[in-house]
C-alpha cells in the first residue's frame, strides 16, 4: 500500500490516542503528532477518573505504551504541525521536531542525568506544585521515556557553563548541538484532538487565586491528592502544609458567565469532578468537611445524578446552592472566609474554611488559531472547532477529509471523548477506502 494509507493525529491526549489505535489497528498508519515531550494529555494529571473512579494513569498507561510500540504508530512528541496542503486523499504536511538535544534512539530513561542537574524549576506537570530539573522527564510514565532539556533553563545554553548530564550520561544521549527537524510527510485525511486549557481564575480578582496561599485550582488539587503528586498524596495545605479540615469548592469560575475576559459556556465535567474529588478527599480523610458551591448541578451523564446522591449521602458532601461574591484571608490563620448568598433560601452567608478550590473554565487551546489558519478548519465563537453539521456530522469540519475529536471540538468528558475518536477515525478510514477504491 502507498504512502496515502497514512493518518495524522494532532494531539496526543485520551482522544488522539483511542483515535489512533483504532486506525493502527485496523492496519492503517498513524503519525501522531504530540507538542510537549509526551503523550497523555490531561488525563495523565488526575488522580481518579469519574463515573468509575478508576485510577487514571494505571487505565491510561497501557493505551500510551500500546501507541509507542504498536507498529502502524509513528509518534512524532515535542513537535508541531507548521504547514499542510492538498485535499482529502492526498495532504502534504510539515511537522517540526522540536530538539530535545536527547537521542531518542539512546536514551534509556535512567533518569541519572536528572539526578545531577543542578537547576530545579516548577514543574508544569504539577502545576507548580513540585520542582523539575532543567533536565527531565514530564512525569513517571511518560511516553516516550526519553529525557528533554529545557533550554531556557539550562545552564549551558543560558551561561556556557556545566554539561552535568552529558558527563553522566552512560548511554551517550546528550547532544547540545541537536537542531530542529522538518519532516514531510503524505497522508489522506487528519484529525484534530487539541483538547483544552485551563481559564486563569486570577482574573477573577476577588477570589484571590495566587494572592491567597490556600486559593487553588481543581487541577492543582488532582496533584496535590494524587500519590506521586508533590506531597505523596497528603492535601496539605500550600501556606502551612497542615491538613485542612474544611474545604470548598467554586463551580463556574470564568464560565457560564458574561463578564468581561470571561466565557459564556458550562465547561461540562466541573460538577462531575468536583463532586469526585470530594469524595477522593472524604476518603483521604472521613472527618474533613466539603462543601460545593453551584448555580445548578449539570449531571447529565448515565449513572450521574446517582454518583451526586451517593457523595450526599454516603459521603456527607454538601451543596450550597450559590455563586459566593468574595473570598477574604484571615492573615493570621491564612483561613478562608467565602462570602455568598444563598439562592436556596436568598440570605447572604459566610462560610470559613481552611482550602477553597476553584473550578475553572476550560478553555480551547491556544494552538487552536494557529490550526485554524493551517488546516483551514474552521473554529466556533469561543475558540473550539467547529462541526460542519452538530446534529449529522459531529466529528466533520468545514474541510473535506479533516476531522475533530475530543475536547477541541467542545466541552465533554473522557467517555464522551473516546466514543467521538473512535468516530473521527472511523470516517477517516472512510477516506482511505474511498481513494483506495477510485485507484482500483
Ligand atoms: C480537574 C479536572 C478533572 C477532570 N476529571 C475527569 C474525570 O474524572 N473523568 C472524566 O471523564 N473527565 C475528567 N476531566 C475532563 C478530561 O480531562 C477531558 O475530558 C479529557 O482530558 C479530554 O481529552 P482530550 O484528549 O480531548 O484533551 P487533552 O487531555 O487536553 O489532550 C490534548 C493533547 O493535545 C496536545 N496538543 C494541543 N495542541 C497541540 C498542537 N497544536 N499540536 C500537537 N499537540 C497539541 C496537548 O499537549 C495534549 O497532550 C477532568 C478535567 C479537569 C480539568
Amino acid at each position: 500500500m502507498r504512502e496515502k494509507s497514512s493518518v495524522l493525529v494532532i494531539g496526543g491526549g485520551i482522544a488522539g490516542i483511542q483515535a489512533s489505535l483504532d486506525l493502527a489497528d485496523r492496519g492503517l498508519e498513524v503519525y501522531l503528532v504530540e507538542k510537549t515531550p509526551s503523550i497523555g494529555g490531561r488525563m495523565a494529571q488526575l488522580d481518579k477518573t469519574f463515573p468509575t473512579m478508576d485510577c487514571s494513569i494505571c487505565i491510561l498507561a497501557p493505551k500510551m505504551i500500546e501507541c509507542f510500540r504498536h507498529p502502524n504508530i509513528k509518534l512524532l512528541t515535542y513537535s508541531e504541525v507548521e504547514e499542510v496542503s492538498g485535499s482529502a486523499g492526498n495532504f502534504t504536511v510539515k511537522v517540526l521536531r522540536n530538539p530535545r538535544f536527547v537521542d531518542e534512539s539512546k536514551c534509556t530513561g535512567c533518569g541519572t542525568c536528572m539526578q545531577k542537574c543542578p537547576i530545579k524549576v516548577p514543574n508544569e506537570f504539577e502545576m507548580g506544585l513540585g520542582m523539575r530539573r532543567a533536565i527531565y522527564l514530564p512525569f513517571p510514565q511518560a511516553v516516550p521515556r526519553v529525557a528533554t532539556i529545557d533550554k531556557d533553563n539550562c545552564l549551558y545554553f543560558q551561561k556556557g557553563v556545566c554539561k552535568i548530564c552529558e558527563k553522566f550520561c552512560q548511554a551517550n544521549a546528550v547532544d547540545f548541538d541537536k537542531k530542529p527537524e522538518e519532516l514531510t510527510i503524505n497522508v489522506s485525511a487528519i484529525i484534530i484532538a487539541t483538547g483544552f486549557n485551563l481559564f486563569n481564575p486570577s482574573i477573577i480578582g476577588e477570589y484571590g487565586y495566587k494572592q491567597y496561599k490556600n486559593v487553588i485550582t481543581s487541577l492543582e488539587l488532582e496533584r496535590l491528592v494524587n500519590a506521586s503528586g508533590p506531597t505523596g498524596g497528603k492535601l496539605l495545605r500550600p501556606s502551612d502544609g497542615k491538613e485542612p479540615n474544611e474545604i470548598a469548592f467554586i463551580q463556574c469560575v470564568g464560565s457560564r458567565s458574561q463578564r468581561k475576559k470571561c466565557f459564556p459556556y458550562c465547561s461540562s465535567v466541573c460538577c462531575m469532578y468536583a463532586t469526585k474529588e470530594s469524595i477522593i478527599l472524604k476518603e483521604h480523610k472521613p472527618e474533613v468537611e466539603v462543601y460545593i458551591f453551584y448555580i445548578e448541578l449539570r449531571v447529565f451523564g448515565k449513572g450521574f445524578q446517582e454518583f451526586v446522591t451517593r457523595a450526599r449521602e454516603e459521603w456527607d458532601v454538601e451543596y450550597i446552592r450559590g455563586r459566593p461574591d468574595e473570598i477574604i484571608e484571615d492573615p493570621k490563620t491564612r483561613d478562608l472566609i467565602v462570602r455568598y448568598e444563598d439562592t436556596l433560601d436568598r440570605k447572604v452567608k459566610e462560610l470559613k474554611v481552611g482550602l477553597v478550590v476553584l473550578c475553572p473554565a476550560l478553555i480551547p487551546n491556544d494552538s487552536n488559531t494557529k490550526l485554524e489558519k493551517i488546516l483551514g478548519a474552521e473554529l466556533d465563537e469561543h475558540g473550539f472547532f467547529k462541526s460542519k453539521d452538530p446534529l449529522f456530522a459531529p466529528v466533520d469540519t468545514n474541510v473535506p477529509g479533516i476531522f475533530i475529536c475530543g475536547y477541541s471540538q467542545g466541552p465533554k468528558d473522557i467517555p464522551e471523548s473516546v466514543a467521538q475518536s473512535s468516530g473521527a477515525a472511523a470516517r477517516a478510514a472512510e477516506v482511505i477506502a474511498l481513494v483506495a477504491s477510485e485507484e482500483n
